[in-house]
C-alpha cells in the first residue's frame, strides 16, 4: 500500500526542483495524450528509506484555453481527490501571494492533510517570507530549499507521520512509538574512477570480523548493501554498483562525479575516496561540497595507503587543502585505509559512526544560552545603527545536520564573519568536528 503525494502551488515556485529530487531518473513516464495525463507528471519518489507515489501538478500551466484560477483549481482539485498527503509549496522570496491564499483556502476546507513547503529559504532573503507562511493556517511552515536539499528531514517526517496513519487507516499493525528499530545509518562511499570503490566494497563485505550483532548477516540489492557492525545496522549505498563502467575515461569521469552527487542525496554519512598517490583533486572538492551544502556528514578516506612512501607529506597535503578549501567546516575527519589489503577497515567504520553521531548531536537550549553569553561577552557583535545588536536566544530546532535559531536584535546587520565565529565556537565548544552547522537568524522584539 503505497503512500500519493501531490505538490501543488503557483507556478514559479519549485515544485518542478522537488519533483526532479525526489523522483530524479525513475519518472515514469505517462501517456501523453494531450488534455489527459499532460497536466501532471508522475514517478516513484524517494527520500532516504521511504517509497511513495508522487504527482506534479505543474503541468496544468501550459493549457492554455482556461483561466490562471480555473487552472489552479482544477490542480488542487485532483490532488485532493487522489493524494494522502498534499504539498503546499509557496516561494518564502517572493513571499506569499493571493494565489497562495486561494490554494491554502481550498485545501484548508478538504480537510486533507497538507504540508507547507517554504521553499527558496537556503539564505536570508526568504525569513519574511518563511514567517508570512504561518499566516496560510496550515501548520508550522517547512523551511525548504528544493535546490540545495534543506528541510529534507522535516519533510521526512511529515511523509512517515501519514504513511503511518493510511497504515492505521488501513488496519495494519503499525510499531508502537517506543518500540522503534534503531536508525539504519546510511553511508555513501564516492570517488573519482578508480580510486577503489569496487576494491572497498568488497573487501569490507568480505571482512567477517566487520559483520557483528545478533542478525549479522548482509543483505545486498543492486545499489545498496545491508549489515551490522557493532549493533549500529549500516546500509551502504554502492555508487559503483549505481552504473556499469562506460567506456570512454573522460566521460566516465563525469559520470563518476555525477552519481556521487546523486547519492550524497541517500546519504547520512559520505565517505569521500581519494587515490594517496592524486590528493585531493578539483572534482573532490566538488564532491565535498556538494555533500557540506546538502547538509551531509563528510568523511575523508585515503585509500591504497599500502602504496604510500611518504605517509606524513601524503596527508598533510590532503589536511591543507582541506584547509584552504572548505575553511568552514573544520575538522572534517581524515583516515588512510588500504581496501585491497583490507588495512584499518574497522577505523574507517568507526570514524563513519562518529561522524553519524555528531551529526546527530542535539544541545540542550540551557546550555546554548549560558554559551551564548559567553561568546558574546568575549567578543561583542559590530554596532547596527549606532546601537548594541544584542544576541537574545539561541535554540537548537533540529540535528541532522545541527541547526540552531538565533534571534537578535539586527539579524540583518550581522556581519557573515560574526556568524563563522560563532560557529567555530560552537564547533569547538560542544565538539561538532566536521559536521555541517545551520543558523537561521530571526529577529527578537
Ligand atoms: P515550478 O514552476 O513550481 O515547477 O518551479 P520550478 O521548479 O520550475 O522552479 C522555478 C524557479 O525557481 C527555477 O528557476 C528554479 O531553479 C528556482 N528554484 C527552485 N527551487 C529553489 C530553491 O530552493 N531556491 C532557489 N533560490 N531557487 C529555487
Ligand atoms: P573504482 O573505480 O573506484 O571502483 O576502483 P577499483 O576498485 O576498480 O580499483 C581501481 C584500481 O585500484 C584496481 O586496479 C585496484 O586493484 C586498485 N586498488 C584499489 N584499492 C587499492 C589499495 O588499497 N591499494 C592498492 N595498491 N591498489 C588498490
Amino acid at each position: 500500500m503505497t503512500l500519493t503525494v501531490a505538490i501543488v502551488g503557483r507556478p514559479n515556485v519549485g515544485k518542478s526542483t522537488l519533483f526532479n529530487r525526489l523522483v530524479g531518473k525513475r519518472l515514469a513516464l505517462v501517456d501523453d495524450t494531450p488534455g489527459v495525463t499532460r497536466d501532471r507528471r508522475e514517478g516513484e519518489g524517494r527520500l532516504f528509506d521511504l517509497r511513495f507515489r508522487l504527482f506534479d501538478t505543474a503541468g496544468l500551466e501550459d493549457v492554455q484555453d482556461e483561466s490562471l484560477e480555473g487552472r489552479m483549481r482544477r490542480q488542487s482539485e485532483l490532488a485532493i481527490e487522489e493524494a494522502d498527503l498534499v504539498l503546499l509549496m509557496v516561494d518564502a522570496r517572493t513571499g506569499l501571494t493571493s494565489t497562495d491564499e486561494i490554494f491554502a483556502d481550498q485545501l484548508r476546507r478538504s480537510e486533507r492533510p497538507v504540508v507547507v513547503l517554504a521553499n527558496k529559504c537556503e539564505g536570508r532573503a526568504a525569513e519574511a517570507g518563511l514567517l508570512e507562511a504561518y499566516s496560510l493556517g496550515l501548520g508550522d511552515p517547512v523551511a525548504f530549499s528544493a535546490e540545495h536539499g534543506l528541510g529534507l528531514e522535516d519533510l521526512y517526517d511529515h511523509l512517515k507521520t501519514a504513511e503511518e496513519a493510511k497504515a492505521a487507516e488501513a488496519g495494519e499493525v503499525v510499531a508502537e512509538p517506543g518500540e522503534k528499530e534503531p536508525d539504519v545509518l546510511q553511508f555513501a562511499v564516492v570517488g573519482r574512477p578508480n580510486v577503489g570503490k569496487s576494491t572497498l566494497i568488497n573487501r569490507l563485505l568480505g571482512e567477517e570480523r566487520l559483520l557483528t550483532g545478533p542478525e549479522a548477516g548482509i543483505t545486498r540489492d543492486s545499489i545498496s548493501v545491508e549489515w551490522t557492525y557493532n549493533d549500529r545496522p549500516i546500509r551502504l549505498i554502492d555508487t559503483a554498483g549505481m552504473r556499469r563502467k562506460a567506456r570512454v575515461s573522460e566521460k566516465l569521469e563525469k559520470l563518476a562525479v555525477a552519481d556521487a552527487l546523486r547519492a550524497v542525496q541517500y546519504a547520512h554519512v559520505v565517505i569521500l575516496l581519494l587515490d594517496a598517490e592524486e590528493g585531493l583533486e578539483r572534482q573532490d572538492l566538488t564532491i565535498a561540497n556538494h555533500t557540506i551544502e546538502e547538509g551531509r556528514a563528510l568523511v575523508i578516506a585515503i585509500n591504497k595507503w599500502d602504496v604510500v612512501k611518504d605517509r606524513d607529506a601524503v596527508i598533510a597535503g590532503v589536511r591543507d587543502r582541506l584547509q584552504r578549501s572548505l575553511p568552514q567546516v573544520k575538522g572534517i575527519p581524515v583516515v588512510t585505509v588500504s581496501g585491497l589489503k583490507g588495512r584499518n577497515l574497522d577505523g574507517l567504520l568507526d570514524a563513519a559512526i562518529d561522524a553519524y553521531d555528531v551529526w546527530n548531536t542535539k544541545v540542550a537550549t540551557p546550555d546554548l544560552n549560558r554559551w551564548l553569553h559567553e561568546v558574546e561577552a568575549a567578543h561583542p557583535p559590530p554596532m547596527a545603527h549606532g546601537r548594541r545588536n544584542r544576541l537574545k536566544y539561541i535554540s537548537q530546532p533540529k540535528a541532522r545536520p545541527p541547526t540552531f535559531t538565533l534571534f537578535c536584535a539586527q539579524p540583518k546587520d550581522l556581519p557573515d564573519s560574526y556568524l563563522r565565529y560563532l560557529e567555530n565556537e560552537l564547533r569547538h565548544d560542544f565538539e561538532l568536528p566536521g559536521t555541517p552547522i545551520r543558523f537561521l537568524l530571526r529577529k527578537s522584539r
